[in-house]
């Protein structure tokens, strides 16, 4: 039997108090993540927007809702509403939709830039390069309603910690070179990185905001 809550009291009793925890739920019935709300988490990662929809309507409205997966587009309009941050934005075109549904709604929505640093070729992701064209383009400026709040990152599949941990090094790197870019809707605060497999490493290398699905909510049947 998997314990939600000693899993996840045994997470934050160690990670460090600047670096947020997020629970990822996806693929886990409603019901694991009410009993993990009522262990005290907050926050909450889905890959899937529809996924994340069903669970927003019947749940606690004081959770802050993650989304961790690639985006489709067309979707971003179901959960313009709510989403507290979107992990995975890795195009001009998918920032000017999600301008277009905050606006929608009179508000802004927190997204980061997701950086492709595994060697896999199936990853999503910026590489440093496109990331700093988009930072520096003109046309970033004219969406009010999003700000770039950070970047995300998926370490290689592997059981090499020297790969990994050259992965988030670079990572981090990066991230702090991105203060000159600052503006009113680019404010790099926050760095997502590290899993139940590497959370541990990413943090050591700088990770503030960690995304841990099955070392709390025990392993999943499907992605
Ligand atoms: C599924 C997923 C996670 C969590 O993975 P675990 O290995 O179960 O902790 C983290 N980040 C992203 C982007 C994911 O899709």
């Amino acid at each position: 039997m998997v314990s939600i809550k000693n899993n996840l009291n045994n997470i934050t009793r160690t990670i460090p108090e600047n670096v947020t925890l997020i629970a990822v739920s996806k693929t886990q019935p409603a019901a694991s993540v009410l009993e993990a709300y009522q262990a005290g988490q907050r926050a909450f990662g889905e890959n899937k927007i529809q996924e994340m929809v069903e669970k927003f309507d019947i749940l606690p409205k004081d959770i802050e809702w993650h989304m961790i997966g690639h985006l489709q587009s067309n979707k971003v309009k179901y959960m313009a509403h709510f989403v507290h941050l979107i992990h995975g934005v890795d195009s001009f075109k998918t920032l000017q939709e999600i301008n277009k549904q905050a606006l929608k709604h009179n508000r802004s929505i927190n997204c980061l830039l997701e950086i492709k640093i595994a060697s896999e070729a199936t990853k999503f992701g910026l590489s440093f390069a496109e990331a700093e064209k988009l930072l520096k383009s003109e046309e970033l400026k004219s969406l009010k309603n999003i700000n770039i709040a950070g970047l995300m990152g998926m370490a290689s599949f592997t059981d090499g910690q020297e790969i990994i941990r050259g992965e988030f090094k670079s990572l981090k790197y990066f991230f702090d070179s991105l203060q000159k870019y600052k503006s009113f809707n680019v404010n790099p605060a926050i760095l997502s990185m590290g899993m139940s497999g590497d959370y541990e490493i990413a943090i050591e290398e700088g990770s503030t905001m960690i995304r841990v699905g099955s070392a709390i909510f025990g392993l999943r049947n499907y992605n």
